[in-house]
């Protein structure tokens, strides 16, 4: 880990249970993932069925676990949390699917770190609610077939490309969570600011939707964080300037960039003159993981359009000359 790399105060903390969407009602945006998960969800009530596999795709922050935690309520059902980075053999899959009452939700976040042992235990439990056991070893060792209650999966990865086909095929409903839109989050900043019992005005609030990277996890961060800023600082009430100051106060710039995202476009610029530029080599000179650059931070830096993937690798554009304040190459 770069020091540069150490969290922010708006990184990812203990997620406040009290800001998360308890229905799937309360949840905003995401629209139509939503409209067709209501569908599934009506569908599978009145015809007392478990609802289909559910597979959740996008980066950290839009809402995976969200839906995943208001689906079984909506349905009615218990829910399980597992998380694929732990179950590194069938056997602490076992217990989960053993214990999963009819009709219930097991949802495993972070599913494309399951180990392909666990991956292939899953398949006839996917299909028909069944799994094979293997007892005893060598030649006294037989295989038990064992039935399970119908139950519904739910699977969230950062990228659908991380899941192996025969895994991906096997669930029936496929959603893509994509960034927010400022209306959307400027909305859950107002609801979520009531629920702290804060006081924002409207400008306010668009200004921390502004500067939050399309990102319910990040809106309800800075929010805390102007929150706090705002107690310390300002009598506890949030005027524009409060939240510009405060947001100013973590490296936060008017696009919402981070500090961590703006010093992987000046290495793309200074270092690699702009690109294109592997992946790998961008993470190896900022000293941190690829999977940390490809999940968390090129996102929204590619759909902002401040860098765009070519085949030889990642490229600043015009804009982000522009964003670092620096001459664009000539022809770009
Ligand atoms: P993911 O699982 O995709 O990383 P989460 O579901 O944990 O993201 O979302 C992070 C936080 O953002 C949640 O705790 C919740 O407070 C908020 N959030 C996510 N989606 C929504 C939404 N559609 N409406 C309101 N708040 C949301």
């Amino acid at each position: 880990e770069g020091a540069g790399w150490n969290r922010a105060p708006d990184a990812p903390r203990e997620e406040d249970p009290a800001l998360r969407p308890k229905s799937m009602v309360e949840m905003i945006g995401q629209r139509q993932v939503y409209e067709r998960i209501k569908i599934a969800v009506d569908a599978a009530i009145k015809r007392s069925e478990p609802l289909g596999h559910v597979l959740f795709d996008g980066p950290p922050g839009l809402g995976k676990t969200t839906f995943a935690t208001c689906i079984p309520r909506d349905l009615g059902v218990t829910l399980q949390i597992a998380s694929g980075a732990a179950l590194a053999a069938p056997k602490d899959l076992l217990p989960y699917l053993t214990n999963a009452e009819e009709g219930s939700v097991l949802f495993i976040d972070e599913i494309h770190r399951l180990p392909k042992a666990v991956e292939e235990f899953m398949y006839p439990a996917m299909e028909d609610y069944r799994i094979d056991i293997t007892l005893g070893e060598g030649m006294s060792a037989r295989t038990v077939n064992m039935n399970l209650r119908p139950f519904t999966l739910i699977g969230a990865t950062t990228r659908t490309g991380l899941l192996s086909a025969p895994l991906r095929d096997r669930f029936a409903i496929r959603e893509h969570l994509d960034f927010y839109s400022l209306p959307e989050l400027t909305q859950i900043v107002e609801r979520n600011a009531e629920k702290l019992n804060v006081a924002i005005d409207q400008e306010s609030a668009e200004k921390i939707a502004h500067c939050s990277r399309g990102t319910p996890r990040i809106v309800n961060n800075r929010l805390r964080w102007v929150r706090d800023y705002a107690t310390s600082r300002a009598a506890g009430e949030i005027t524009l300037r409060v939240a510009e100051d405060a947001l100013q106060m973590l490296g936060v710039d008017p696009r919402g960039l981070d500090p961590q995202d703006r010093r992987y476009l000046e290495t793309l610029m200074r270092v690699f003159k702009g690109g294109p530029a592997g992946v790998e080599a961008i993470a190896h000179t900022l000293n941190t993981a690829v999977d940390t650059l490809t999940d968390e931070v090129e996102p929204f830096l590619l759909r902002s359009e401040l860098v765009v993937r070519t085949p030889r690798g990642r490229k600043l554009t015009h804009l982000a000359y522009e964003h670092l304040g620096a001459v664009a190459p000539d022809g770009l």
